[in-house]
This record gives C-alpha cells, sequence and structure tokens, in this order.
C-alpha cells in the first residue's frame, strides 16, 4: 500500500505508539507531522531520520494539546506546508491514576483536555479541508478503557469513553464525505507512558513494581503479553487504505483479548 502524497498529522508522536504511527505511515510514503513533547534534539534526530529513510518531507510542530488555539494553528501550519492534511491520528495521551477522592482537579483538566478535547479540536480543525478533497482518514488511540474501566483511573477511562462517542458522532457526520473516523483500542503497550504509571499503582495497590506488572497489568490480558508500538501502527496503516473505506466509527481493539472477557 502507498500513501504516497499523503500527509498524516499525528498528535504525541514523539514516544511511543505515536511514534510508531510515524515511523510506519512515512514507510508507507506519507509526509508526517510530529507533535509532542521532548526534548528538541531527540526530536529532530528523529524527524530528520524519517526524512532520511523514506522519501517524504517530515515537519515537527510544538502545539501544546491542552491549548486549542495552537491545536487550529498545527492544522493551519500543517495545511499550508503540504497544500493539505489527509490522515488525522489523535494520539497524545496522558495518565493519571488515584483514589476518586484523592484525584487532585488540575490532573483531571489535564487529562480530559489532551486525551479528549484535543481530539475534538483538531478534528474540527482538519475536516473543511477533508472535505473539500473528499478524502480522509482521522484515527483516534483509544484504549481497552474506552469500553471498560478500572479503579483509581477516572478522568482517563472518562477520557476515553468520550473519545469513543466524539468518533461514533463524527463518523456519522462525515459518513458520505470519503472521510472515515475511529478508534484503534489497545490493551497495555509496552511504552514509557505504561511504565511511568507502575510506581502509581505499587502505591495505590500497596504492591510491588513485579505484582503491578503481572497481577494488574498482565492480569486483564489474557494472551499475557504487552502489545507492541508496531502492532497498533499496522493497524492504523490499514486503517488508512482504501480497503478500510467501509469501516467507520469503529472501535478497534488490540487487547490480546481483554475486552472479550
Ligand atoms: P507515551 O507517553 O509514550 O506518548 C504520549 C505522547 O503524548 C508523547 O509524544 C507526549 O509528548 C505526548 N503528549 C503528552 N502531553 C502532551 C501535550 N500537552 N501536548 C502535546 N503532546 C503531548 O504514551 P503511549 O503509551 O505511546 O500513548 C499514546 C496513546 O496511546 C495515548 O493516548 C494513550 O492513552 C494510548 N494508549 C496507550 C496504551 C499503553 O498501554 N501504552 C494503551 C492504550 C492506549
Amino acid at each position: 500500500m502507498t500513501l504516497k502524497g499523503k500527509t498524516a498529522v499525528i498528535t504525541g508522536s514523539t514516544s511511543g505508539i505515536g511514534l510508531a504511527y510515524a515511523r510506519t505511515l512515512a514507510a508507507a510514503g506519507a509526509n508526517i507531522v510530529i507533535n509532542g513533547l521532548g526534548d528538541a534534539e531527540t526530536i529532530e534526530t528523529e524527524r530528520a531520520a524519517l526524512e532520511a529513510r523514506h522519501d517524504i518531507k517530515a515537519l515537527y510542530i510544538e502545539a501544546d494539546m491542552t491549548r486549542p488555539d495552537e491545536i487550529a494553528a498545527m492544522i493551519a501550519e500543517a495545511e499550508a506546508r503540504f497544500d493539505g492534511v489527509d490522515i488525522l491520528i489523535n494520539n497524545a495521551g496522558v495518565q493519571f491514576v488515584a483514589p476518586i477522592e484523592e484525584f487532585p482537579q488540575e490532573r483531571w483538566d489535564q487529562i480530559i483536555a489532551i486525551d479528549l478535547s484535543s481530539a475534538f479540536h483538531a478534528i474540527r480543525a482538519v475536516v473543511p479541508g477533508m472535505k473539500k478533497r473528499k478524502w480522509g482518514r482521522i484515527i483516534s488511540t483509544a484504549s481497552a478503557h474506552s469500553m471498560t474501566a478500572s479503579p483509581f483511573k477516572s478522568a482517563y477511562v472518562a477520557a476515553k469513553h468520550g473519545l469513543a462517542g466524539l468518533t461514533k458522532t463524527v463518523a456519522l457526520e462525515l459518513a458520505t464525505s470519503g472521510i472515515t473516523a475511529n478508534c484503534i483500542s489497545p490493551g497495555y503497550v509496552w511504552t514509557p507512558l505504561v511504565e511511568k504509571q507502575i510506581p502509581d499503582t505499587m502505591k495505590a495497590r500497596d504492591m510491588t513494581r513485579e505484582e503491578v506488572m503481572h497481577d494488574v497489568l498482565l492480569a486483564a490480558q489474557p494472551t499475557k503479553a504487552f502489545v507492541q508500538p508496531d502492532e497498533v501502527a499496522a493497524m492504523a496503516l490499514f486503517l488508512c487504505s482504501d480497503a478500510a473505506s467501509q469501516i467507520t466509527g469503529a472501535n478497534i481493539a488490540i487487547d490480546g483479548g481483554w475486552t472479550a472477557e
């Protein structure tokens, strides 16, 4: 499959699953807009490597996903630079783990902003151009937590359920426009986001690191294996293909059987 001539904006693509999306779509020939936090030198190395390995253009735009104005400006800059945005992947996400009565209000606001509202702002900005070109792919990284819940993750579970609902609504609105909107919902993928929540979960559940990994994280995953970022990216690539033109409004689980239980 080739995405030659197409442009993909991938939020939160300086790390983990987002970086895997960037590498996979670049390998298929798409121009890439990288976004996310991180140190400037590492990001530039990754951006330059995408261009060097594949015959594509890659641009880094430092938009903060808590800022609607910066999200709109990112889409406008990408459209101006590449003559349109064909693929939007809403992927930026953060997590915080605490009992509901101790959950800091500012963490709730931050997670809703980054994991949910940023997708609304980006979709809103990208749709007019996609409608004009009569083609578009909107993909959001939701989570198994868009279908089911776990204790101590109130904001994340609420945001991801919201993202699934937003995606279904957008899919229906755009159903006859040549634009699809879908969620990919991974179980536990071995990325910095998962690694970083281990200490808080240890505290909340009074467990060791090994207990958290085996009895909490992989306990939910019947295959007893972490999903790999490349496996999530392969699904996004398929959703970008013409073969996936009738897949819209879907929430596709890649969770080792977690949500089958
Ligand atoms: P990660 O921490 O490796 O990457 C998160 C990305 O979001 C980074 O690029 C980071 O810089 C970016 N980001 C964070 N705050 C931002 C902000 N304010 N503005 C712009 N960018 C920001 O995590 P990951 O595991 O690769 O997660 C990516 C997505 O996948 C998230 O939406 C996450 O909820 C989802 N997800 C992850 C897993 C998992 O097990 N890792 C499972 C299901 C869903």
